[in-house]
């Protein structure tokens, strides 16, 4: 395993590209973003505000929201730009506390919102089959926030929806992903979140039935053709940065978490699901970094903390076995997905990558006495 010469990122990142100096694509594409005529974006995305305010009396703008920092920043800049938004949230799958209080706030602060939740049944079935399957207790809410927006935009006949960042530009992905400002099927099938396990393969293989899946689907190709809609990343068009957009949230009532959240370095995002631990450390398993390694290797690129000092706040922070996250037990989190402990031990023993930790003679793996993993290496040596 080795890892970016300037940030913390590995190698084992999935679409990672490191160049011939041993420098990350997400470092390269940061330095980049330094070069970009933004003017020229900004300039841009005028236009295509003009194409698309079809009727100003009407909502003209769909804006994907979990409540979160971002999706409180597009808000507040669509509103800024003269659109009409409509946030649409699709219910995460163990809403938070903080994350309840942060939807609301939305509401209480003049924002037009919806939100659609499935079945919670079959999201916790859902959610317990990406476990055991892929390593992914998210799938439901990864795949929703993409279908969900897209179909409330069809019904209403809204031309246009607002992402935030692209995320392969910020963490890195293939060279082509990088000058990406359009979201479309194709990037939801690459990125989306939708690999390893598709809505038709659940409807063969768990009897589930094409109406209980529907949240899942996207539009098909018809569908899309009844009305021209456009989805892109604001993240394209403007500078994007997580913690400026978070002082400009927080401004407007937006509620960081009040304690050191589980295996991160910020207290201000992945705040409104209680599995975002779970989700975190199978990351952690299967590739060896966390939430924190993300987000210690944002503010390295922003000098905002050294390598080295990152690298030994990573050790420390993340990759701990997840016993609670924002404070909910481990066992409660795992019983709303109808699973045991001693099952949840044995998923996260398949998924780990014992190239990555440390084993015994035998070749199964070490833990310590609070039942963590131990990584091989931190650095480069
Ligand atoms: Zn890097």
């Amino acid at each position: 395993m080795k890892y970016c010469k300037n940030c913390i990122i590995p190698d084992t990142r999935p679409d990672q590209i490191f160049d011939n100096n041993g420098v990350c694509n997400a470092c390269l594409s940061f330095l980049r973003n330094k070069k970009i005529d933004w003017k020229k974006r900004a300039n841009e995305f005028t236009e295509i505000l003009k194409e698309t305010k079809v009727n100003d009396e009407k909502w003209n703008c769909v804006i994907p929201s979990s409540g979160g920092k971002d999706s409180t920043y597009q808000a507040i800049r669509a509103k800024e730009l003269g659109l009409n938004p409509v946030l649409v949230t699709a219910t995460t799958c163990d809403l938070s506390n903080v994350g309840k209080k942060n939807i609301q706030n939305l509401k209480d602060k003049g924002f037009d919102t919806v939100e659609i939740s499935n079945s919670g049944l079959i999201r916790s079935k859902l959610n317990k089959i990406g476990l055991e399957l892929i390593g992914d207790i998210a799938w439901p809410e990864h795949v929703s926030i993409f279908t969900l927006p897209i179909k409330f935009a069809l019904k209403f006949r809204i031309p246009l929806i607002l992402y935030g960042e692209n995320p392969q530009i910020e963490y890195g992905g293939p060279q082509k992903s990088l000058n990406n400002s359009v979201l479309d099927r194709s990037w939801l099938e690459e990125f989306g979140g939708l690999i390893g396990l598709r809505v038709n393969d659940l409807i063969e293989n768990y009897g589930f039935s094409k109406s209980e899946l529907e949240i899942y689907n996207y539009p098909t190709k018809e569908e899309l053709s009844e009305f021209k809609i456009k989805s892109i990343f604001l993240g394209y068009y403007e500078n994007w940065d997580s913690i400026r957009n978070y002082k400009v949230a927080e401004k407007k009532g937006f509620l960081k978490y009040d304690k050191p959240l589980e295996g991160c370095y910020f207290d201000f995002e992945k705040i409104d699901n209680y599995q975002h631990g779970l989700h975190d450390y199978f990351k952690f398993i299967k590739f060896g970094f966390g939430r924190a390694s993300d987000q210690l290797s944002y503010s390295v690129r922003r000098g905002l903390i050294s390598r080295k000092e990152a690298i030994k706040k990573a050790g420390k922070l993340e990759g701990k076995y997840p016993n609670s996250y924002m404070g909910k037990k481990l066992k409660d989190i795992l019983s709303k997905i109808d699973m045991t402990e001693n099952d949840f031990k044995k998923i996260c023993d398949k998924f780990t990558n014992k190239k990555i930790f440390k084993c015994d003679q035998k070749g199964d793996l070490l833990k310590d006495e609070y039942g963590n993993l131990i990584k091989k290496n931190y650095d480069n040596n």
